[in-house]
């Protein structure tokens, strides 16, 4: 039988949710006014990050246009930090819909990874040292800020 998507309604208490709530702490990497850019606290690579939009989407299905474009500049922000400060070129751009697709966090979010589909580690699998969180978010800051 086919397992069908289990979250098709917008949680307020999913975990994304409470960072934009400023109830959880996380890496920021980049934020603006419709989106926001941290550290995956389990990187399937070093430096993988995660843009999420400030609106309630669950999926891509629910993804406002403005929004889309948003996190898509926002994407593209982070990916050129991440080229510079792993000097490397390869990046991946993942984004999975429904619990079918491997979905585990139900608010949108775009994976951001300097890996190679042929290296890539597991998904969501290994917790990141906090302090190694901390000081690439802080380079990928750097960059983006300047
Ligand atoms: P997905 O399975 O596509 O929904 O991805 C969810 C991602 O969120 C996974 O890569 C997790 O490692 C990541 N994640 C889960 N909890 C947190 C958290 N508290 N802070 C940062 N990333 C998280």
């Amino acid at each position: 039988m086919t397992e069908l998507n289990q979250q098709t309604t917008y949680d307020d208490n999913n975990i994304f949710a409470k960072m934009l709530d400023g109830d959880i702490p996380y890496h920021k990497v980049y934020e603006d006014d419709k989106t926001l850019a941290f550290m995956d606290i389990m990187p399937q690579a070093e430096g993988h990050v995660l843009v999420i939009p400030k609106q309630k989407a669950v999926d891509l299905a629910d993804l406002e246009p403005e929004y889309a474009a948003a996190v898509l500049m926002t994407s593209k922000k982070v990916m050129q930090a991440q080229r510079q400060v792993f000097e490397r070129e390869g990046v991946i751009q993942m984004q999975l819909n429904g619990s079918q697709a491997g979905q585990t966090v139900f608010h949108y979010h775009v994976h951001l990874i300097p890996s190679s589909i042929h290296e890539l580690g597991r998904h969501a699998v290994t917790q990141a040292d906090n302090n190694d969180l901390a000081d690439i978010a802080q380079k990928l800051a750097a960059v983006i800020n300047a």
